[in-house]
């Protein structure tokens, strides 16, 4: 998710408000990530609401008989038909729609579709002569209910359908047969209770709805924060803070596994050693923070004189370097120890206090194995090396000494 969101949506949840819409971004992220699923919901219900559309025909049969012919025409021959050509665009090609007609597309057909069915019954109220006829403002109620509840529009479109719902109800008040005194007020009553409760519930689902939406959207910022910081602790836990090389623990993690890959596959492993130069006496003379300095350039140098993507690195300790290389003959192994070794002499970083250069050098102690051999393990290789390195300081420093055992 996108973290941008954030304060939006920690505003969001901290403040209680009336009005549904979210700040503008968060309210686009809400209509994107919802649609789908409302456009899903609303081709059901709307499914659903045309099989009862359809069986109020008994309604209109035990009701208003005298323009039952009418009923059937206006069920069956108008609305029905639209209403599934509808849904099966609606399915079909619900995002080219959109693009035709803009967003409120759906909203719109919502909107139609309530004002469809009410449309009906106020028609069939009107060209009625049956006595009964005001019975048909129950029937509007019960549309509204359904438009504004079963269907789940959102509250703005459920006001515009119960405004339109609401104005009939005043047209068959006014055109169609006269209602007896004692039902009137009642029914008034009972239809404006109907829009206000309907209205009330729609609001309050919607309300819900997007709180839900939130906690969800808050649950999915903490999981990806919390996978960040894992990976971030991860990286830290890998790496030395002073060079920003592999540590130890990774350095000992990575040569395992090397050791073990190295041994299915019979290819031979390497591994330098490699330790400053005079290094106690870099740090008197320079100071140690620009001891520390040092330890960058030679760790940035050895990083940039090993090439391959399994090349490994690190920092052992102090002014020592450990470098893996796997899948390399000893000849490539030896090519690169020089390579390094090279490599930090050529930074030429003075050293005034060195008996071996005027610059900063460092011994390399280099040993080849073939990880199958049965005495060899990994806690060998590395004292193997740690000999070869002495060997290489012994001999005079600022050079390779190898050993292929
Ligand atoms: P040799 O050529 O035999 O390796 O001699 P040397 O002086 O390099 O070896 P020695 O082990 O006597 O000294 C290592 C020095 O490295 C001691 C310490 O002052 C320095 N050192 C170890 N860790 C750090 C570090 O993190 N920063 C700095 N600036 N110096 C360090
Ligand atoms: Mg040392
Ligand atoms: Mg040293």
């Amino acid at each position: 998710m996108n973290s941008a969101l954030k304060p939006a949506l920690a505003h969001a949840l901290s403040t209680r408000r009336v009005g549904l819409r979210f700040a503008p971004a968060l309210e686009n992220q809400f209509k994107q990530d919802l649609g789908p699923q409302r456009t899903q919901a609303a081709l059901a219900s709307g499914g659903f609401g045309l099989v009862l559309y359809v069986s109020f025909l008994l309604v209109d049969w035990l009701v208003v008989p005298d323009v039952f012919e009418l009923a059937l025409t206006l069920r069956l021959a108008v609305i029905t038909p639209l209403g599934l050509l509808t849904i099966h665009l609606a399915h079909r090609h619900m995002a080219r729609l959109v693009a035709l007609f803009g967003p409120a597309f759906a909203d719109w057909t919502a909107v139609i579709s309530g004002w469809a069915a009410a449309g009906t019954l106020l028609a069939l109220l009107l060209a009625s002569h049956s006595p009964h006829a005001y019975f048909y403002h129950a029937g509007l109620m019960v549309v509204l209910l359904y438009a504004t509840l079963v269907q789940s529009t959102r509250f703005a479109v459920a006001v515009v359908t119960a405004t339109g719902i609401l104005a009939m109800h005043g047209v068959a008040g006014l055109y169609g047969p006269p209602m007896p005194t004692a039902i009137l007020i009642p029914m008034v009553d009972m239809v404006l209770f109907a829009v206000g409760i309907s209205l009330m519930a729609n609001y309050l689902a919607e309300k819900r709805q997007r709180r839900r939406y939130l906690l969800g959207l808050q649950d999915q910022l903490i999981l990806a924060e919390l996978q960040t910081a894992q990976e971030e602790l991860q990286r830290l836990s890998r790496s030395d803070a002073l060079t920003q090389v592999a540590n130890r623990r990774h350095f000992d993690e990575h040569l395992q596994q090397a050791w073990s890959r190295a041994s299915l596959e019979g290819s031979p492993l390497s591994m330098l050693m490699i330790d400053v130069d005079h290094f106690k006496a870099y740090n008197d003379f320079y100071g140690h923070q620009a001891g520390d300095a040092c330890l960058k350039a030679i760790a940035q140098a050895l990083n940039s004189s090993t090439r391959r993507p399994n090349d490994l690195v690190a920092r052992l300790g102090g002014e020592e370097f450990g470098v893996l290389l796997q899948q390399a003959s000893a000849q490539t192994a030896r090519l690169t120890a020089e390579r390094v070794c090279e490599a930090v002499a050529a930074l030429r970083l003075p050293h005034e206090r060195s008996s071996t250069a005027d610059w900063v050098t460092i011994s390399v102690g280099l040993v080849t194995v073939r990880a199958e051999a049965p005495s060899a393990g990994p806690q060998v290789m590395i004292s193997r090396a740690d000999k070869a390195l002495y060997e290489a300081k012994r001999e005079g420093r600022n050079r390779v000494k190898a050993v292929v055992a």
